[in-house]
């Protein structure tokens, strides 16, 4: 005899690559960061937070399509990230193994994992440097905007075409990533700033 199944399965993206597949009852309430589940009568509300935005994010789904086939897939509403994915304990694991496969695929397509360290914490470090010079959030002293990257096995040099200066992320453990995702913005120290004397 089968018993009826009174849980969805979420699965929750974290950083380097990691999904967790978490049950989530009906029968209870979740309020711990990055996710809250409740519900009324009709609906399952949950929300997720977004740590690129810092703000959680509302979705409500009737109880009936909960557990659709296929599954759903929740986006941040702010930067379009996606999320977690929601549905049955079978949709998600297959959503969740189908996107380790993409992500494995990129990266060996990349040469990545062959060439870095710490691939998965690369990937992840080279996005976000992205995302960040493309929000103009690193910038060099000298005043200008204009910056490469040159990427290393363990590292990322960022370097100011206008003067020179190389601003060092380092890529060699989790460490190196979350503190580059907890910064607001990079500054490259420029060596430049003495030449502003004149002789
Ligand atoms: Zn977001
Ligand atoms: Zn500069």
């Amino acid at each position: 005899m089968q018993m009826i199944d009174a849980r969805f399965f979420i699965a929750l993206y974290k950083s380097n690559n990691n999904i967790d597949i978490m049950p989530i009852s009906l029968f209870r309430e979740y309020a711990q960061k990055p996710l809250i589940v409740y519900h009324n009568k009709k609906e399952v509300i949950i929300e997720l937070y977004c740590d690129e935005c810092k703000k959680y994010n509302k979705s409500s789904l009737t109880l009936k399509s909960l557990k659709r086939p296929g599954g759903h897939r929740l986006y941040c509403y702010g930067c379009g990230r996606e999320l977690a994915y929601l549905g049955s304990k079978a949709d998600v694991e297959a959503m969740v193994s189908k996107h380790q496969h993409e992500v494995e695929l990129l990266m060996h397509e990349m040469g990545f994992d062959d060439y870095f360290t710490e691939p998965f914490i690369m990937y992840e470090l080279i996005n976000h440097i992205h995302d960040m010079a493309e929000d103009k959030k690193i910038r060099c002293q000298c005043g200008s905007r204009n910056v490469a990257a040159n990427i290393g096995t363990d590292k990322i040099e960022l370097i100011c075409k206008n003067c020179g200066s190389v601003y060092i992320v380092n890529a060699a453990n989790q460490e190196d990533l979350e503190m580059v995702r907890k910064m607001q913005s990079i500054t490259i120290k420029s060596k430049s700033c003495r030449k502003l004397t004149k002789y």
